[in-house]
């Protein structure tokens, strides 16, 4: 009502040039919305082949180092691009300017490639809020719809187990996902471990199988499942603690331990057919033995049991670091990393400690990514390949005048976008939500 009362007592001339700006604004963030578009769909195919994943978690987590967008958005971002993939209609439509990113980001929460064309005559229709609104009671059904489905499923769950005539017992289930993403977890963790080297499987490793053929993937299931019952009782069905799952023993000579200068003498005991380097990472943070031998190799004695890092030292990392160093990341916990392994004679002080994500710490260790730290105190990154690894990237060059630039592109790809392009058709009257949904929703009672 104010601004009408305002344009309303300007002179003519003013309101014309006011409606001129007007139209400018809405050309121009048609044209924004078309180059979204264009962004997402580049966004999706970065995505999908993996492009990010040179040492980040995500695309998201990539975007927000790369084009400084705040995780939130980058998420999203990341779920349009994601979901335009199979709605054609709605990525049409944004990239044609017709449909802004806001109504396109709000019905690509809720479209499905059988609802898209009834989404989109909404989004045509409506402001931005009719939109919002008509969404969040589509969501609402969906919701409702969803956990009446996961109750049903949850409430099937089972797990039968039975003696066949012939003796043997027989497993049969239904887990629900959670559950048994598990077990499958599980399963594979077992197999691994009995059946590492797959092809030399001897007639000693299994004395009780006679047809000494390698066993099948049923076969090897069966066993890694026996094998998960026997470790569930075997440790009470304690998962321990984080920092103490894992123990590693130092040998070191006396000699060495009496010239505490004398570095790379200890070695640490190559762990349960793990690699070097990951026998190295998941020493860096752990619980460790120290075993002294003397010059003819006999263990004259065996320390205590104690952390790599000690407690108040990792308090005051985690107070230094707030959370995972390696840029881009910030996941706000992590394991601490010497910069230097102790191993090699690298001191646990802050100055040699930096604190890293599990992603991340596996990628210093077996990646072949590189961290240093620089005499001021700062941490230096750099990719396997030796290039460095910048905290924030330079940003990317434009042209001088970028919106020009843009709109002889979409010029050039006979896009006419104007200052109507992306006008709701919607004349004023009142929105009336429950008797959308009921119309629109498939899933709704009416
Ligand atoms: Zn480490
Ligand atoms: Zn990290």
């Amino acid at each position: 009502m104010n601004t009408d009362f305002r344009v309303a007592s300007l002179p003519v001339a003013s309101i014309a040039e006011l409606d001129r700006l007007g139209d400018e604004i809405a050309e121009l963030s048609a044209h924004l919305d078309a180059a979204t578009a264009h962004l997402l769909d580049l966004i999706r195919d970065f995505d999908a082949r993996g492009g990010w994943g040179n040492g980040f978690r995500s695309c998201a987590a990539w975007l927000t180092w790369r084009i400084g967008l705040d995780p939130g958005a980058a998420r999203e971002r990341v779920r349009v691009a994601r979901a335009l993939g199979t709605l054609p209609r709605l990525a049409q439509a944004l990239a044609r300017g017709e449909l802004s990113y806001a109504k396109v980001r709000a019905l690509s929460r809720v479209a499905t490639p059988e609802t898209e064309e009834r989404l989109l005559g909404v989004g045509r229709a409506g402001t931005a809020e009719h939109v919002e609104r008509i969404v969040r009671a589509w969501r609402r059904v969906d919701r409702n719809a969803e956990a009446a489905e996961a109750a049903m499923l949850h409430k099937s769950r089972a797990l039968h187990v039975y003696q066949d005539e012939d003796g043997m017992m027989v497993v049969r289930g239904r887990l629900d996902r959670e559950a048994g993403a598990v077990l499958i977890q599980a399963l594979a963790a077992a197999r691994e471990r009995l059946y590492r080297q797959t092809g030399n499987v001897s007639a000693e490793t299994f004395p009780a199988d006679v047809s000494m053929e390698p066993p099948t993937m049923a076969q090897q299931q069966a066993d890694a499942l026996g094998l998960i019952a026997e470790t569930a009782l075997h440790h009470g069905m304690d998962p321990g603690s984080p920092g103490e799952r894992y123990q590693v023993v130092v040998h070191v000579d006396a000699a060495v331990l009496e010239d505490p200068d004398a570095s790379g003498q200890s070695a640490l005991e190559p762990g349960a057919h793990v690699s070097a380097e990951t026998s190295r990472r998941l020493g860096c943070d752990a619980s460790r033995v120290v075993m002294r031998h003397d010059p003819d190799g006999r263990v004259v004695e065996v320390g205590a049991l104690t952390r790599t890092i000690p407690a108040a030292l990792r308090r005051v990392l985690h107070y230094r670091d707030r959370g995972c160093r390696f840029p881009g990341c910030g996941l706000p916990f992590g394991q601490g990393h010497h910069i230097q392994h102790w191993a090699n004679g690298g001191p646990t002080t802050l100055s040699n400690l930096a604190l890293l994500c599990r992603r991340h710490h596996r990628a210093v260790h077996e990646e072949g990514y590189q961290v240093e730290r620089l005499p001021d105190g700062e941490l230096r990154f750099r990719r396997p390949d030796g290039k460095l690894l910048p905290d924030a990237p330079s940003p990317a060059t434009v042209p001088a005048d970028p919106i020009h630039a843009l709109r002889m592109q979409h010029d050039a790809q006979e896009l006419h976008i104007h200052a109507r392009t992306a006008m709701p058709n919607w004349l004023g009257e009142r929105l009336n939500v429950g008797y959308a949904i009921d119309v629109l929703h498939p899933l709704a009672a009416g």
